[in-house]
């Protein structure tokens, strides 16, 4: 029998069978894997209590005659109590896990993403850090890390430095006034966006409601849902509550 040990971000569950359950995970070493988990409806299975979504575990499968993985072992890395206490933060988890689960990398490893994901609910576990522009500054991090960071400083298409007001997904990046497509952008959001992707992220994340979150959080959304081009759902549940204006 093949047997597994990684540790995996639990992205989303669902019932399957009587009292079974499937657990999507994404491993720190074996990608997105689907496993099985035997009984986990059951009110005293310890797997069902164990394998939440958005919780950091730590699995030991084994490979039945199918293909699937089957759950032998689950133990708790991180539950992120503050995250799970929270509704506006458990949102903003829901719409990080969401993206990952588009991500089309079926049994394609990739430790940097499970990084990315894991200190993305360390971020949302604690409490100096309003859960609002999380989301956002995920998925400009996930862009970049797929190489396709939007452009920021300049035009996207003609190099103009200044000013630039609009964005436009598609294109992948900010536009001057002559290039102008996709939505206005204004000076403020520009702003709130070169901060979060220039290393001023955790500044960023300590300011209730900056102004311009509500734009960033619309542009960013709107990037990655273009990048894997699909709708996503839970990201938009919980935008950051609008600035005072
Ligand atoms: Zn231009």
């Amino acid at each position: 029998m093949n047997e597994l040990v990684d540790d995996a971000i639990v992205l989303r569950t669902y019932p399957s069978g009587e009292a079974d359950r499937i657990a999507v995970l994404w491993t720190r070493e074996h990608g997105k894997l689907r496993v099985l988990a035997k009984g986990a409806r059951k009110t005293t299975s310890r797997l069902g209590g164990s394998l939440e979504t958005l919780a950091h575990v730590g699995v030991d499968l084994v490979q039945g005659r199918g293909e699937r993985y089957i759950v032998r072992h689950v133990v708790h890395r991180e539950r992120y109590a503050t995250l799970r206490g929270d509704y506006d933060r458990i949102a903003a988890g829901y719409a990080v896990v969401e993206v990952v689960d588009a991500i089309p990398a079926e049994d394609v490893a990739d430790e940097g993403i499970f990084e990315l994901v894991r200190r993305v609910l360390t971020t949302l576990d604690d409490p100096s850090y309003h859960p609002g522009l999380v989301p956002a500054s995920f998925f400009l991090r996930l862009l970049a890390y797929d190489g396709s960071a939007p452009v920021l400083d300049a035009c996207v298409n003609c190099g103009r430095p200044e000013p630039l007001v609009a964005f436009d997904a598609a294109i992948g990046g900010a536009l001057c006034s002559q290039c102008r497509s996709g939505r206005p952008l204004s000076s403020d959001a520009l702003g709130l966006m070169r901060r979060i992707a220039g290393g001023e992220l955790a500044a960023v994340l300590r300011t209730a409601s900056p102004v311009g979150a509500g734009e960033v959080a619309a542009l960013a959304h709107e990037a990655i849902e273009m990048h894997f081009g699909r709708r996503l759902r839970a990201s938009r549940v919980a935008p950051p509550s609008s600035p005072g204006r």
